[in-house]
């Protein structure tokens, strides 16, 4: 008999279930997908977006359509509590969906430890990365005295990227402009040196300010305050000072792992609640510390569509081995990247031209429902 099936946020690790969709409609089993939004931002390509180099349109899934078209039904709403022994979700409309297997990939959001709303004006984070186009957005149509003053708070690998391309947003424009980047402890800290040499080297040659062994403690209307006591004027803010779980799993009474993603066993499925699978930034995995990068999504799509339907069906389940070094890389502007795995770092045109070749080839094989079609 059939059963229901809810997908909790259209992620990069729900893409394979989502695209296949009809593997499980098609086996009699009612599927929900819910999710704020009915499109999904490829976040390895929101730096581009950020300065231009893509439309939004080439870097989203419309994941809405995606389900509809694969006979699922779409809901955009938030699921806002779990409630794993009645085995129903609470959505952000007041409404409640029952379940019998539910799939979370809900992401994480930028860990927002600095006193400031993210509604105040000219203040952007991250993540959703459509922020990033807010942010393009609001540089292009506003209207500045003197020069434009950006400040970039994270000096992680997101806000290296983002100051860079901020760069290559206001040289594109013909608008003069300053960028600061509030690097905490050290930019790019706990990266391989040759990497941190390179992104300060790239960033000095673009006139981003680099400050380190400073904080941002406050944001407010018109500066920043520094944890030296310091302001920096500002009209615009982006935040990037990383990434953590929605307190969704902990709020639920889920088992979590340190910093509040559902904890799960080897095959991507809650070590408490065998009805509730998860996959990328939201969970974490037993026995592991993985970072939380999109590589680990993307390498659980085919675990998770697997286990599904194994739930759904009867049937063996396949162990997530998170696998071994992986490839990062940094979109630097100007048709450059600092390109790293392990230890092995490199450098410029190839280096970029090898990860948007990646990142299109991924967009491509996903972008099922005439996402480049699409107007702005
Ligand atoms: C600027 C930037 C650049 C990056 N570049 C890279 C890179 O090049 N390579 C790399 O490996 N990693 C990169 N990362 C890290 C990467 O973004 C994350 O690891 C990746 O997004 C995780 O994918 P995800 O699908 O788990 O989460 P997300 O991409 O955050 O997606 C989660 C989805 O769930 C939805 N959702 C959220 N909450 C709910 C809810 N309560 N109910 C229903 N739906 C919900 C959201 O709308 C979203 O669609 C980058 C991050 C940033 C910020």
């Amino acid at each position: 008999m059939g059963r229901h099936l809810v997908i909790v946020g259209g992620g990069h690790a729900h893409l394979t279930v989502l695209t296949r969709l009809r593997d499980f409609t098609g086996a009699g089993h009612r599927v929900t997908l819910v999710s704020p939004s009915p499109y999904h931002y490829y976040s390895g390509m929101g730096p581009g977006m950020l300065s231009g180099i893509y439309r939004p349109q080439e870097i989203r899934f419309h994941v809405g359509r995606m389900a509809q078209d694969r006979g699922a039904e779409f809901i955009t709403a938030l699921v806002s509590k779990i409630d794993p022994v009645r085995k129903i979700l609470h959505l952000s409309d007041g409404s409640i969906l029952e379940y019998d297997i539910a799939s979370f990939n809900t992401g994480s959001d930028v860990s927002m430890d600095l006193p400031v709303s993210l509604s105040v004006e000219g203040v952007f984070s991250v993540k959703p990365v459509d922020r990033l186009y807010a942010f393009r957005r609001a540089v292009l149509e506003g209207r500045f005295e003197k020069k434009v003053r950006i400040v970039v708070v994270g000096g992680g690998p997101a806000g290296v990227e983002v100051s860079s391309n901020a760069r290559m947003l206001l040289d594109g424009a013909r608008i003069s402009g300053s960028i600061t980047l509030v690097g905490g402890r050290r930019v790019l800290g706990g990266f391989p040196p040759r990497v941190r040499q390179l992104a300060i080297k790239s960033l000095a040659s673009k006139k981003v300010r680099i400050l380190e062994g400073i904080t941002a403690v406050s944001i407010r209307p018109q500066v920043v305050e520094l944890s030296d006591g310091n302001t920096l004027p500002r009209d615009f803010v982006v935040v990037a000072v990383g990434v953590r779980p929605s307190t969704l799993y902990r709020d639920s009474g889920l088992p979590v792992g340190s910093d509040g993603g559902m904890l799960v066993n080897a095959y991507l499925q809650s070590v408490r609640f065998p009805e509730l699978f998860g996959g990328g930034d939201c969970i974490c995995l037993e026995g592991h510390r993985l970072a939380r990068v999109g590589v680990y999504a993307v390498r659980q799509n085919r675990i998770l569509h697997h286990n599904l339907m194994s739930a759904l069906e009867g049937g063996d389940f396949l162990s997530f081995h998170p696998g071994g070094d992986y490839l990062l890389i940094m979109n630097m502007g100007e048709g450059k990247g600092i390109a790293w795995k392990k230890d092995i770092v490199w450098n410029g045109r190839l280096a970029f031209l090898l990860k948007d070749l990646v990142d299109r080839r991924f967009v491509r094989k996903f972008q099922v429902s005439g996402e480049k079609d699409e107007m702005e």
